[in-house]
């Protein structure tokens, strides 16, 4: 469904990078729940049209051939940043030698203060000897002069400091920047190197051909509100590489959700795990968030991934040529131009009065965003955007930049 104007227009909507639009066929989805709950109350768990004991199970395949996973490998629950936590006790196990964690100087904000706490904590239990966040964190950022960062220097910096990153923590796609990076061979360069690979898919999960699987990732989470359209605040994804699964000196927070599916209800003392990744869930899942991403999980197995990313590359190019062919060289498209170094994505430096560009765009209906101090994110998304919005965008867009 696409959000109007006061005066009934549609707007054009470039925004689905932060908040995916709602799927026509949620309401339907979650009003199912909510009858359930109304005339089944407790027995909805097993008599539910859908019974809510087994309700994540109907989103895991789905969940799977988004991110290029084994089923196995998949499960929805929390949300990013608790899924971060999650999967760091796991995966962040520093040692005297091996303690610290590579990341992108401008990962979101979000990913910092979750690393530097875990850095912080885990220091703590080392009784503070060994490390701290200024020794513990690397912070990556582009070549002077660059907004992207190269896949070379990520992969000469994990072969110069390898020996001491117990962690890779990278995201899939860079908020601000728009720019994808190389999943396989940062993963690659991790493992020779004895470091664990973990990526933050919030910008990628729905966004680019991903096969976390084939690619040996270890783990990673994202979020499923952005461009997965589960709505605000939706329960967020997470996936642990097959070889990991059966692992059991991996420590790991538990909880009855992740235990046994047969035993779980005899309700006794001694765990025994789900052997996938359902075994970090930890507490019975929230229904009307899984009803809701259901629905538009079943719109993307409609339409394909694969689809979806064959028109996505041809709207930004289509952007991208709308947008040089009209610029004044006020503006710097900061994403890179590679079609395997960007999503749907296009970040745009305005040299002047970005601030009150945007707030005009905003004005005429243009639904964009602003990232201090001076870009403008313009994401085209290939499931509900056209090749006429971006038309649309760039002439208004142009119009407003005099
Ligand atoms: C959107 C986003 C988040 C948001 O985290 P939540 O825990 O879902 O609030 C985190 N990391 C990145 C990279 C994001 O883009």
């Amino acid at each position: 469904m696409i959000p109007h104007k006061s005066n009934g227009e549609k707007v054009i909507y470039l925004a689905g990078n932060s908040l995916g639009l709602q799927p026509d066929t949620v309401r339907s989805y979650i009003e199912q729940e909510l009858k359930d709950w109304e005339t089944l109350a407790v027995e909805g768990h097993t008599h539910a049209k859908n019974p809510w004991m087994p309700y994540h199970e109907l989103l895991t395949a789905k969940t799977a051939r988004i991110v290029g996973a084994l089923p196995e490998e998949v499960i929805n629950m929390n949300t990013l940043t608790a899924n971060l936590h999650f999967l760091f006790v796991s995966f962040y196990r520093p040692d005297s030698s091996r303690y610290k964690i590579l990341i992108e100087s401008n990962a979101f904000p979000s990913d910092h203060y979750a690393v530097q706490s875990q850095i912080n904590f885990h220091a703590e239990l080392a009784g503070k000897k060994h490390f701290d966040v200024k020794d513990a964190l690397i912070e990556m950022k582009p070549r002077s002069g660059e907004d992207k960062i190269r896949t070379e220097d990520i992969e000469e910096l994990i072969y110069r400091e390898g020996d001491s990153i117990a962690l890779i923590w990278f995201a899939g796609v860079n908020y601000y920047s728009g720019q994808a990076f190389d999943i396989e061979r940062i993963t690659a360069a991790a493992h020779k190197n004895g470091c664990i690979a973990g990526f933050d898919l919030a910008h990628s999960a729905g966004n680019m051909l991903l096969k976390l699987h084939d690619w040996n990732v270890d783990f990673a989470v994202w979020c499923n509100y952005k461009y997965l359209n589960g709505g605000p605040g939706a329960i967020g994804g997470a996936f642990v590489h097959e070889k990991h699964l059966n692992d059991s000196s991996l420590p790991k927070f538990l909880g009855w959700w992740g235990h046994d599916k047969k035993t779980r209800f005899l309700m006794d003392h001694k765990y025994i795990p789900i052997p996938t990744a359902e075994s970090w869930q930890v507490s019975n899942p929230p229904i009307f968030q899984l009803a809701a991403l259901n629905a538009s999980l079943d719109i993307f197995e409609e339409a394909g991934i694969e689809n979806l990313r064959i028109k996505s590359e041809k709207l930004t190019a289509y952007l991208e040529f709308l947008l040089k062919e009209n610029n004044n060289s006020d503006i710097d498209i900061i994403t890179p131009p590679e079609i395997n170094e960007r999503g749907c994505q296009l970040s745009l430096r305005v040299k002047y009065g970005g601030k009150d560009l945007y707030n005009r765009l905003i004005n005429e209906g243009v639904i964009c965003d602003w990232r201090e101090p001076d870009v403008i994110r313009v994401a085209p998304v290939p499931l509900y955007n056209s090749f006429e919005d971006v038309r649309k965008f760039s002439e208004i867009f142009f119009d407003n930049n005099k």
